[in-house]
């Protein structure tokens, strides 16, 4: 996805070489250059102005550091301050002190939730963990079933209502519609509890747009299920809409960590890359493919290494 921002910042950089001292002029051409790579990557604005200003900060005073030339100086410069737009430090889930831990998934329809839930649960299968998936989507015709294949795929079980039907059944009946989410939700959780599920992945609806009924279905889902972790998947592809979306969904349901989904894509990213410096919260995985495997945790440093190739 990063491959056009890799060559122009790797090619801004790459002037500097062979300069044995660096006038403020030269900082300034190379930083315009950066800046125009953001740009045009997407990078939101005040995300570009403030890491430009950073740089320029530091490669003009004088940081000197015996081992390196001044262009490799400004290389670490602009690494470290790439790696503090994405957050710095990787950033590990949070595990509830009492089991189960509750991970709730929002997120615009179409940004990889439900295919998200079934990465996690196989990432937390193969650490030991016994994850419970819970369907909460009942708005998208499918996603239950879908949720169900997902599940399946990763070996993990599926708290789902049957359609029609009260959740439960047999013995277990819980006497609960199975159009109400927040009820699917919350007989999800004691499920957990009863089958001793150490962590529970809430998937929730989400529409093509931010509208308020998707926002406060999220949040009555929240609020019955106290998550210890809500997650918003973002859509890597969206383009410079993915600030704004994630926006309203910090100001709506609110979130602990977000999730880059389709980073395989072509789409220029660099929305994406703000989304850590827009909302203060930190991005805690990356999928890269439509199969269970393409997920591992973001780590910043590894990001920011690979962009600046
Ligand atoms: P939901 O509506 O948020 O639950 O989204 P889905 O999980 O149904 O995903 C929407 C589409 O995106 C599906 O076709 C997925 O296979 C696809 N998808 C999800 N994550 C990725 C990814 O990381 N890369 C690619 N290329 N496709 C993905």
């Amino acid at each position: 996805m990063f491959e056009s921002l890799s060559d122009r910042l790797t090619g801004a950089l790459k002037d500097l070489r062979g300069k044995g001292r660096l006038s403020p002029a030269d900082i300034d051409a190379t930083c315009r250059e950066i800046r125009l790579a953001l740009l045009d990557a997407d990078v939101a604005l005040p995300v570009v102005r403030s890491f430009i200003a950073k740089i320029k900060e530091r490669a003009k005073g004088h940081e000197v550091s015996g081992a390196l030339n001044p262009a490799q100086q400004v290389v670490k410069i602009v690494n470290e301050e790439l790696v503090g737009i994405l957050g710095g430090e990787t950033r590990r889930l949070t595990f509830a002190k009492t089991p189960p831990t509750v991970v709730m998934l929002a997120g615009l329809q179409g940004s990889g939730k439900t295919t998200l839930a079934g990465k996690l649960a196989k990432w937390l299968k193969d650490q030991g963990h016994t994850p419970l998936l819970v369907a909460c989507d009942l708005q998208r015709p499918g996603a239950v079933s879908q949720l169900q294949i997902v599940g399946e795929r990763a070996g993990a079980a599926v708290f789902a209502p049957h359609p029609g039907t009260s959740i439960g059944g047999g013995d277990n009946a819980l006497g609960i519609t199975a159009a109400d989410p927040v009820e699917v939700a919350k007989a999800g959780i004691a499920e957990a509890r009863n089958k001793q599920y150490d962590v529970v992945i809430v998937d929730t609806a989400g529409r093509l747009g931010i509208d308020a009924e998707l926002m406060n279905q999220a949040i009555g889902i929240r609020d019955a299920v106290q998550p210890d972790e809500t997650l918003f998947v973002l859509d890597a592809m969206i383009g410079q809409d993915a600030v704004s979306t994630a926006e309203a969904f910090r100001d709506g349901v609110g979130f602990t960590g977000v999730v880059l989904t389709k980073l395989d894509g072509d789409a220029r990213g660099g929305a994406a890359l703000s989304v850590r410096e827009v909302t203060g919260q930190p991005i805690m995985f990356a999928s890269t493919g439509e199969k269970l495997e393409d997920f591992d945790v973001f780590h910043p440093d590894r990001m920011a290494s690979r962009i600046l190739g």
